[in-house]
């Protein structure tokens, strides 16, 4: 899945393509393909690449364990320029020369002036998960003495056990 960005004519190209998601460390299962709507722009040099990327993927929640599906929508805006160009040449800059954030994180096309919609889908997605997945808000988690998921069910683990003031205190009272 590319998409042929020195070929381009004019300076504009609208991308829609749709594709199955390809595997991806850390996650489970491929639930939807991945859609992405966008716009591909000369500007000089270099390329922007910027519109939506929607899908979703299989997670592993980190309190329970259960896999859920994870909704994934973003929107991305990038800026490749052609293999083997330098990025910056340092000779031809002034001394003092402060880096906006776009001129930090160019991307490359590959050697044949093309992006590579699966690697660049994997990154955007990667970069738009949760570091610690949750199946739901309110997650109990798993019981960290017996391993019960505290979601669908009760252990005897949380049933505390009687106070021990309380206890003496009952003491007391039987004895008046
Ligand atoms: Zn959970
Ligand atoms: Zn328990």
């Amino acid at each position: 899945m590319y998409i042929h960005a020195i070929q381009m004519r004019g300076s504009t190209r609208p991308v829609e393509a749709s594709f199955p998601q390809p595997a991806m460390e850390g996650t489970e299962g491929r639930h939807k393909p991945i859609r992405i709507t966008a716009i591909l722009r000369r500007e000089d040099d270099r390329y922007g690449f910027a519109g939506h990327l929607a899908t979703s993927v299989g997670l592993a929640c980190a309190l329970c364990n259960t896999v859920f599906r994870q909704v994934v929508e973003l929107d991305f805006s990038l800026r490749y320029r052609p293999a083997g160009s330098t990025q910056l040449s340092t000779a031809t800059l002034p001394e003092v020369h402060e880096l906006t954030p776009g001129e930090c994180d160019v991307e490359q096309l590959d050697d044949q002036g093309r992006i590579d919609l699966i690697s660049f889908s994997r990154d955007q997605i990667y970069l738009a998960l949760p570091l610690q997945p949750r199946c739901r808000e309110n997650c109990r988690g798993l019981c960290s003495q017996c391993g019960t998921d505290l979601n669908t069910a009760t252990c005897a683990c949380a049933i505390r056990p009687p106070d021990p003031r309380l206890a003496a205190l009952a003491e007391l009272r039987k004895r008046f």
